[in-house]
């Protein structure tokens, strides 16, 4: 029966094709909820292009768009589509990124996919409101569907969602006291407050305020467990719980900010600010994300980050971005996304990793020193150490495409983050506007937007200068803008005409931060640059469609960088066919170093890097850096040479 429901259905959503919300101003925080900054604009209302489409169309072509067909979790037996088998996280995962990957690429394939496993969820709500596999009784992924359907509906206009949620909550509501929150639900409480904002938001439904509000009471006081951090380093075995859980403090750095929405309390909004700070004390790697092995595992650039850490990260800074209007939020989020999230992939997106490491110079099966993960965690495979991020990984780049520009408070628009792409939205007084973004950001520093209105209309366009682009230039039609500073959003409000044209220049300077034991890592712009290592790739299973790789290293690593006038020499490229590969990258930085003899493995990582200055009587040789989303194999921080 199944089988056919994708055809019925689909012409199902083709009729409900003019109530489809990207044709709708974006919608606004309802009263009493606090109004955010930005809000996000529908699904399908940003489009990628240039490289960014390119890089979905490879998630696409790769194990995104395939993993269905033969990954035990995800295929017909899914309790998702009806079925006896997995019935708990696997199924919402995969759909959380397939949705706006199919709708954002508006492939014709991919959306049969969603439908297929969409209409399962929408036709078998039970008589009380209960949904998704009978055999669940976790609330937990039910958080991911209900986020999935969000999408769906935005992108499609499906009333049959709107309608489901609202039965699914009342019937949450009644039974919440009884079967409280358990387990993880209790730690990822803010990715269900965030759909209940949604549907009152469009519905005024006053018990889903009641319902968040006592949500936030059953949850985790993530408040509260940063205010006093008990975890300053890398946990033991012992010590690891579900609160120093990576991804679950990931997902939390969106709680605060979206609770701040119902309690309108100002000191719940800036929580944000005390994990934060906290956790970059503690936890900040060079790649952007917080380390977590997959606990808490400090900040030696050896520990790694399980992959469902950033893309969790990276949504949520989406939305704490959103609520806040915080440019700082948008320069992290680009550095995760350039950095950390096309690095744990191979080239094809055909095989991740569980945990990666900045300084990564041995891919195989062994036990390194992580707080809790096995030994497989940082091969290349279809689901190395546990599946989780097998099902979750797909979400990364879509919705990273999807929040680029969002409304603001006052009807106009907002470019949070940069990427090619187009934006279509309904501004101040009604107005459909367009506006096309010409760029090969990050790799270069020049972004051109075209403003196209349909008709003349005045509204603001705020545009986020990144905090290292201290000599940042932004012209309208070829003048300059006065004002414009460094880590904030550049706000040009004017009565805009079909074709003006905005000019953004982000000057980059190569910049060099200090991390653990005084190591150097080199920056440029929101990237992040690696020794480039030589790669052996060896093929230990085949995985169904795809396979488990280790990578070995043909060429040393033990470098220590010379710093100094004349230490780096940029040169910048075409942006290839596969934008992060390592074959010839856009940007490469030509730097000075001498190798240190001693520094070698430890437990199959590089040791940690000593602590700088080293002295090191070895010559100083002319080394290649190559974007960290490249190198599979890299060492990106460094120790440094004394002059
Ligand atoms: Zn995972």
């Amino acid at each position: 029966m199944a089988r056919t429901l994708p055809v019925i259905l689909a012409v199902f959503s083709l009729s409900a094709a003019d109530l489809r919300p990207v044709d709708q101003p974006a919608v606004k925080n309802r009263a009493p909820l606090v109004a955010a900054a930005f809000n996000p604009l529908p699904l399908t209302a940003v489009k990628p292009r240039g490289w960014l489409r390119r890089q979905l169309e490879i998630q696409a072509h790769g194990q995104s768009g395939h993993l269905d067909e033969f990954w035990p979790s995800l295929t017909s037996d899914s309790g998702w589509l009806g079925g006896t088998g997995e019935s708990w996280e696997r199924g919402p995962y995969f759909l959380d990124g397939l949705v706006p990957l199919a709708y954002l690429l508006d492939s014709v394939e991919l959306k049969a996919k969603v439908l297929r496993w969409v209409n399962w969820t929408l036709e078998n709500q039970r008589p009380d409101g209960a949904m998704g596999p009978v055999k669940n009784t976790d609330w937990w992924p039910n958080f991911v569907e209900l986020k999935v359907l969000t999408q769906y509906y935005e992108a499609t206009g499906d009333t049959r969602v709107p309608a489901l949620m609202r039965r699914y909550f009342a019937y949450m509501a009644k039974s919440i006291d009884e079967r409280p929150l358990k387990e993880w639900a209790i730690y990822r409480w803010g990715d269900q407050v965030l759909t209940i904002a949604w549907l009152y938001n469009r519905t005024g439904d006053a018990f889903l305020l009641d319902l968040a509000r006592k949500l936030s009471r059953q949850g985790y006081n993530w408040k509260g467990h940063f205010a006093d951090f008990q975890y300053p380093g890398k946990v033991t075995k012992e010590q690891a719980q579900l609160k120093t859980h990576v991804v679950n403090n990931a997902m939390a750095i969106k709680t605060s900010p979206v609770y701040s929405l119902f309690s309108a309390d100002r000191s719940d909004r800036d929580a944000l600010y005390q994990l934060l700070k906290v956790m970059d004390e503690h936890h900040l790697m060079p790649n952007g994300v917080h380390g977590g092995d997959e606990h808490y595992a400090g900040r030696s650039p050896v520990q790694g980050t399980e992959l469902c850490a950033v893309v969790e990260a990276m949504f949520s800074l989406e939305l704490a971005t959103g609520i806040t209007g915080d440019a700082a939020l948008g320069d992290r989020l680009e550095k995760m996304t350039f950095n950390a999230l096309p690095a744990a992939f191979d080239t094809q997106m055909w095989a991740h990793q569980y945990d990666q490491q900045p300084n990564q110079v041995l891919v195989d099966i062994q036990r390194r020193d992580w707080t809790t993960n096995g030994p497989e965690s940082n091969l290349f495979g279809l689901e190395p150490n546990f599946g989780c991020c097998t099902a979750n990984f797909h979400q990364g780049w879509p919705k990273f495409a999807a929040n680029l520009w969002m409304a603001t408070a006052e009807d106009g628009l907002a470019a949070v983050a940069y990427a090619p792409s187009e934006v279509a939205a309904v501004v101040r007084g009604g107005v459909r506007v367009k506006i096309t973004e010409e760029t090969q950001y990050p790799f270069k520093d020049r972004v051109d937007l075209r403003v196209e209105p349909a008709k003349a209309a005045t509204f603001p366009l705020l545009v986020r200068v990144p905090a290292w682009a201290e000599k940042a230039v932004v012209e309208v039609n070829g003048k300059a803008e006065s004002g414009v500073r460094a880590g904030a959003f550049h706000r040009i409000e004017r009565r805009w005409q079909s074709g003006d044209r905005v000019l953004l220049r982000f000057p980059m300077d190569v910049r060099v931060t200090r991390w653990h034991n005084n190591s150097a890592a080199v920056e440029r712009g929101p990237l992040v640059f690696s020794l480039r290592v030589g790669e052996e790739w060896r093929k230990l299973r085949e995985r169904g469609m795809t396979a488990d790789w280790a990578v070995s290293p043909t060429t040393a690593w033990n470098y220590a960088l010379v710093l100094g006038d004349g230490a780096f020499q940029v040169k910048e490229g075409a942006v290839g066919e596969y934008p992060f590969g390592g074959e010839s990258p856009a940007v490469r930085i030509a730097a000075k170093a001498r190798k240190v003899p001693g520094w070698e493995m430890q437990n199959g990582s590089a040791a940690p890097p000593p602590q700088s200055p080293v002295t090191t009587g070895e010559p100083v040789e002319t080394v290649d850096l190559i974007p960290y989303g490249a190198a599979k194999l890299r060492i990106t921080a460094f120790p440094v040479a004394s002059r």
